[in-house]
Order: structure tokens, then C-alpha cells, then sequence
């Protein structure tokens, strides 16, 4: 029996920063007496966005409640739509539905999984709050031609980053296009705080109100006996334990995100010349960050078989939303997305995926 076989080569894997580094920053803030929001969620919001490149960044409890202030600060609520995608996480859309707004489901390209910007336009009305674009499993969306129809009918561009922490469009750092931004520090992404998130403002003047409703509606720094509540915020901030442990991740996170890629444009390279099999497109202006890779696959089945068989996991991993009962009124014909879909394969793409691995299933799926 291989090694291979045994432990199959994960499509996802927790990184974490080297335990002699990280428990003695861990012992330090657990036994400081403060353990809460402070001063190492200040200097992470200030590291994260100055290696990211945003220019304003929140740390969260999660990419969940990051993206649900982004959503209520573009007006998203009752009475409102947001144009979102079927092909991504739950939390996109189980989000959009908590601020009472009706999630309005856009379709893909069949090529890259990513809203169609066609399919946006013919989804604006006027009660339109705001689209929200997933750069799906880290390949970025076409975000040029989103901030056009963004900018044509005054709404606003959230940008789901949760795959797509390190990628680059037009040059620029992803989440610095749309009205917010929101990243995922959960397990599984490329960088975790355990749980976390990171909402991304280009408005400077929103910051405070995002702040608020990060903290109950709060302002942090007025007396509790003189402040007042406006508008009932939300429980969404960050713990300085957790932020200590992306303070950590944040000094080795360039490297494991440049693995991901180096393994992205290899399967690009490689996958080419594979009849049956084809990359996922990657648009002219966008460097993905391959969270997972995407391949399309005449028959995704055959070769989630032909990889299991070498002790590779490999799937579609996520379920198009608009399966979910919850979801399914909301959402009509989407071509692009069943095509997509059903070509769909992920493969495992990152850090963890050495050079013998990667040869090993081009290999794989070479020979059929
Ligand atoms: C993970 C994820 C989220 C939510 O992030 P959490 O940190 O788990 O709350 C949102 N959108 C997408 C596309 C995700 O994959």
C-alpha cells in the first residue's frame, strides 16, 4: 500500500504559522488580561491591509459578518435586490437574505464559474441595492466590466473574496475595485484565524458606521454611559487571540499564497494539451490565486474517479445555491451555470501539493 493511498492528497488543508513562533505569541496575549478587541486587531487590520493592499480594513468575526455589514452598508434590505451568483458558498446568500433584501440569482459564464456581466445588467431594476460578486475557488470575476455597470445605475460592487486572498486584477489588488470587499479567515482558506474576516472599504467616510455595526451600533472610545445607539449593530469583531494568531500567519502567508499559484499556472500549462479536459478560463487581466484549482471535464465523474484511484481528492465541493430549497424561488433558467457545473472538477492546488504530486496527476489524467 502507497503512502498515497492511505492519507489522500487533501483538496483543502488548515495552514498554520510554525508552532514555535505561534505559542509563545499565544501564551503571551491568553494570559495578558486582553483577550478582547484591542490592540493586536488594530495592528492586524493595519498589517492585513497594508500587504493586501487595501486601503481601509476591519477585521470581523468572520467573512460572514463581514459581508453582511458590507451588504447593509450598500443599502441592501427590505424591499431591495442584490444581484448575486448560485455558484459559490452558502454564506453569500444566506447573508443577503438576512438583511431582508431578495437575493436576485445572475447567471455564470460556463468558463470560469464567474458572473456573467451580461446577466448582471439584464438583472438591474430600480430597487437593485447592490451586486455581489464571488471570484469563485480564486479566480477573479470580470470586475471591469462589473464597476461599469456599477458606476451606470449608482449601486453598489461587493466583492466576495473569501477564495481569492493574493489575486490581482487590472494589476490591482483584489477587493480594491468594489464599494467593500469582504476575506475569509476560516479554517479552510488560504489564511485562518481559526474564524475571521476582513471587510475591505474604498470610502473612507463609511468606516465609522461599518465600525458600529461591528460593535452593537457602539462607537468603541465614547464613555458606555454618554454613547448612543442609533442604529442596532451586530456581535462581529474581532478577539486579540485570534488576531495574534493572523498577526503570525501574516508573516508567512506570502509564500504559501505563491505556491498556490505556481501550482495554478502549472495545471494551466499542463492541462492544455489534455483532450477531455480543460482549464477553467483565466481572464486576460486577472492573476487568480487558485484556492482550488478549476478544471472542466467532458465527464467530471471519470475523472474524480481516476483521481481517487491515486489518493487525490478531487470534487465539485460546493453546492449552486439555488439547490437549496431556501434559495430555488429566487432563481431562474442559468445555462451558464449547469454547463459549468456539470464539467466541474477541483483539484487540489495548494501549498501542500509538492512537485511529485502535481506531476502525478497530470500523469494520472493523461493517461485517462
Ligand atoms: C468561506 C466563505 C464565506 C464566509 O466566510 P466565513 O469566514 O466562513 O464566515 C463567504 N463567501 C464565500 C464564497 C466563502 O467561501
Amino acid at each position: 500500500m502507497t503512502s498515497s493511498v492511505s492519507s489522500p492528497l487533501p483538496l483543502v488543508k488548515v495552514a498554520m504559522p510554525p508552532r514555535e513562533r505561534l505559542m509563545p505569541a499565544l501564551e503571551e496575549v491568553l494570559y495578558s488580561g486582553m483577550i478582547g478587541e484591542g490592540e493586536a486587531v488594530y495592528e492586524f487590520e493595519r498589517r492585513f491591509g497594508e500587504q493586501f493592499g487595501l486601503p481601509r480594513a476591519l477585521a470581523t468575526s468572520s467573512g460572514t459578518g463581514a459581508l453582511h455589514v458590507a451588504l447593509l452598508l450598500s443599502g441592501a434590505g427590505p424591499g431591495r435586490e442584490v444581484i448575486t451568483t448560485s455558484m459559490t458558498a452558502e454564506p453569500t446568500n444566506t447573508v443577503i437574505m438576512q438583511t431582508g433584501a431578495t437575493p436576485v440569482f445572475a447567471d455564470v459564464d460556463p468558463d470560469t464559474g464567474n458572473l456573467s456581466p451580461a446577466a448582471v445588467q439584464a438583472a438591474v431594476t430600480e430597487r437593485t441595492a447592490a451586486i455581489c460578486v464571488v471570484h469563485y475557488a480564486g479566480y477573479p470575476a470580470d470586475l471591469a466590466a462589473l464597476r461599469a455597470i456599477a458606476d451606470r445605475h449608482e449601486i453598489g460592487l461587493i466583492e466576495d473574496c473569501a477564495h481569492a486572498l493574493g489575486a490581482r486584477y487590472a494589476g490591482k489588488p483584489i477587493g480594491t475595485i468594489g464599494d467593500s470587499a469582504i476575506f475569509s479567515l476560516q479554517a479552510i482558506k488560504h489564511m485562518t484565524t481559526v474564524d475571521g474576516g476582513i471587510l475591505g472599504l474604498r470610502d473612507p467616510a463609511q468606516t465609522l458606521l461599518a465600525k458600529q455595526l461591528r460593535w452593537f451600533g457602539l462607537t468603541k472610545g465614547v464613555p458606555r454611559t454618554e454613547v448612543d445607539i442609533k442604529r442596532p449593530g451586530f456581535k462581529y469583531n474581532m478577539s486579540n487571540v485570534t488576531a495574534t494568531i493572523g498577526l503570525q500567519q501574516l508573516d508567512h502567508i506570502d509564500g504559501l499564497i505563491a505556491r498556490h499559484c505556481n501550482n495554478g499556472r502549472f495545471f494551466d500549462r499542463e492541462l492544455a494539451a489534455i483532450a477531455g479536459i480543460k482549464p477553467a478560463v483565466v481572464l486576460a487581466e486577472a492573476n487568480p490565486s487558485y484556492w482550488i484549482y478549476t478544471l472542466l471535464a467532458d465527464n467530471s465523474d471519470e475523472v474524480e474517479q481516476c483521481l481517487a484511484a491515486i489518493g487525490v481528492s478531487a470534487s465539485k465541493l460546493h453546492r449552486p445555491n439555488h439547490f437549496h430549497s431556501a434559495f430555488a424561488p429566487f432563481a431562474g433558467p442559468m445555462p451558464g451555470l449547469d454547463s459549468f457545473y456539470q464539467r466541474l472538477v477541483h483539484i487540489p492546488s495548494g501549498w501542500w501539493v509538492g512537485d511529485e504530486d502535481r506531476q502525478r496527476i497530470i500523469d494520472a489524467l493523461a493517461k485517462g
